[in-house]
């Protein structure tokens, strides 16, 4: 019985170390009240501009969104 190959599997470890960097954040405008929520992860710099300004980014959006 063969198999073909296929590519390994992340373990829930690599998924977290991937992901850490962005998801669960967001990123919210000052003069419209637009938020941004980061849903997929992923290296490098996020600097989403809204009203031509840089959005700011919020620590703990759930206290915002849940209201
Ligand atoms: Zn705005």
């Amino acid at each position: 019985m063969s198999q073909p190959a296929q590519p390994p599997e992340w373990t829930p470890e690599e998924w977290m170390q991937a992901w850490t960097i962005h998801v669960g954040k967001a990123y919210r405008c000052d003069k419209c009240a637009t938020m941004v929520m980061v849903t997929k992860g992923g290296v490098g710099t996020l600097e989403p501009i809204c009203c031509a300004e840089p959005m700011k980014l919020v620590e703990q959006p759930d206290a915002i969104a849940d209201r």
